[in-house]
């Protein structure tokens, strides 16, 4: 039966030592891991701090004594990359109630954390309304006031690090329907962002595309997700992973999609 919603019960754990053959650890995460948490598994972002791997993910809230419900973001903390995870707060860190500038019930989605130089860490996060927050350093409490920015083109999935001198904040973007990914570089971890431009075209099969970017064993990988496998859509998506290369100036060269899919669903 073809899905006409996204369904994602749970988060799952792969790792790679050759970016080609990928270790299947299966569902080490699930909504069900945060008492006061309900429905799907959205976004997520692991980040290792002293010892320990926090896993930001956005879900939703059940209709309780903290919120009325909606979108939010909880911590799941572990001392290996791999769990158990248990959930570090035992309530939600963002709930749809701290943000009010968007009226859908489903705008505090898509948490990227980054660790700046000097241990301060922020939170990033958001669907049609890019915000950020410190966090304090035991990563499970907001160390300050939610900043709401004005981002060019944006809609959702930040992913929020730091090359050399410059920060980057990559994002899907409205820049044409479908979702494409466009950036901005800023002098510091709050900005002020100066829009760079579009990285990443329209994906096949997929109204949506986000982006998550590593660098490993000297080369910077793009991540981002298409609909092109032989049952793939909309709300049957797939992970992928294109190189990424950067200009002498610190701009980002445009990703050469390589999955291209086999067989598009029809
Ligand atoms: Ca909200």
């Amino acid at each position: 039966m073809k899905e006409t919603n996204y369904k994602m019960p749970d988060w799952r754990i792969y790792s790679i030592t050759d970016m080609v053959h990928w270790k299947d650890y299966g569902t080490r995460l699930s909504p069900r891991t945060f008492a006061w948490a309900t429905g799907d598994a959205y976004a997520a972002q692991c980040v290792y701090r002293n010892g320990k791997f926090y896993w930001f993910v956005s879900t939703f809230h059940k209709k309780d004594d903290n919120s009325q419900g909606g979108a939010a973001i909880g911590v799941a903390v572990s001392d290996r990359p791999t769990g158990p995870f248990k959930d570090a707060i035992g309530k939600a860190l963002i709930i749809n109630e701290m943000t009010k500038d968007k009226p859908h019930a489903w705008d505090d989605i898509d948490p990227t954390v980054f660790i700046d130089d000097d241990k301060q860490a922020y939170l990033y996060w958001g669907n049609l309304s890019c915000r950020w927050v410190k966090l304090k350093d035991n990563m499970t409490e907001l160390a300050g006031p939610i900043t709401v920015l004005n981002i060019k083109n944006y809609i959702e999935g930040p992913w929020l690090y730091k090359r050399k001198k410059l920060y980057y904040l990559v994002y899907a973007s409205a820049g044409t329907k479908p979702e494409m990914i466009e950036y901005c570089t800023a002098p510091s971890a709050t900005g002020p962002w100066t829009y760079q431009g579009i990285i990443q075209g329209n994906v096949p099969n997929s109204g949506t595309t986000h982006p998550g970017i590593a660098d490993y064993k000297g080369k910077s990988y793009f991540f981002y997700h298409n609909g092109s496998l032989p049952d793939g859509g909309n709300f049957r998506r797939s992970i992928c992973v294109d190189e990424m290369h950067y200009n002498r100036d610190g701009t980002i060269q445009p990703i050469v999609q390589t999955t291209k899919g086999v067989a598009p669903a029809k």
